[in-house]
């Protein structure tokens, strides 16, 4: 039932209810009540039915604003950082303070951020290693050849160990 068809339905109650009430006739306006009060309890069922349909749609917008608001912080997120091959075929998400920014320049594992974590690549001590702590085998190798090449991330965190 729509709320148009259980509009009608009561309207036509009330149009029986005048005729009998107009014509006097005490068993056509019984029968016209009883008619009124059927209808109004389908309009409850349907109005009840609605209601619960509105408390899921209700829900749903509600998970459905949250994943937003959460994807949209992940992408401003992204935004602080450049894309960067840091070995050959092999990426990370570099982060290089610009005047204001209190986080130190850092490597974030590319992997794990495109599956919705953040994991700070921590440089090992030879130097040449930086190990995901989500997931070893996300760890990068850079070869010696392309030592010179490692960014500011890479020389804070040399830096560091000194
Ligand atoms: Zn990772």
């Amino acid at each position: 039932m729509d709320i148009g068809s259980a509009l009608s339905s009561i309207n036509a109650g009330i149009g029986l209810a005048r005729t009998a009430l107009d014509a006097r006739d005490d068993r056509k306006a019984k029968e016209a009540v009883s008619e009124i009060a059927h209808q109004m309890a389908d309009v409850n069922l349907w109005a009840l039915g609605m209601s619960e349909h509105l408390r899921k749609l209700e829900a749903e917008l509600r998970d459905t604003a949250a994943k937003l608001a959460a994807a949209e912080e992940r992408e401003r997120q992204r935004g602080k950082y450049v894309l960067r091959p840091l070995v050959p075929g092999k990426f990370v998400l570099a982060f290089e303070p610009v005047d204001g920014d209190q986080a130190p320049a850092h490597y974030l594992c590319q992997v794990c951020f495109d599956a919705g974590h953040t994991s700070v690549l921590q440089r090992s001590n030879d130097g040449v290693t930086f190990n995901c702590l989500r997931d070893r085998g996300h760890r990068l190798i850079v070869p010696k050849a392309l030592h010179g090449l490692l960014g500011e991330a890479a020389d804070a965190s040399a830096e560091e160990r000194r």
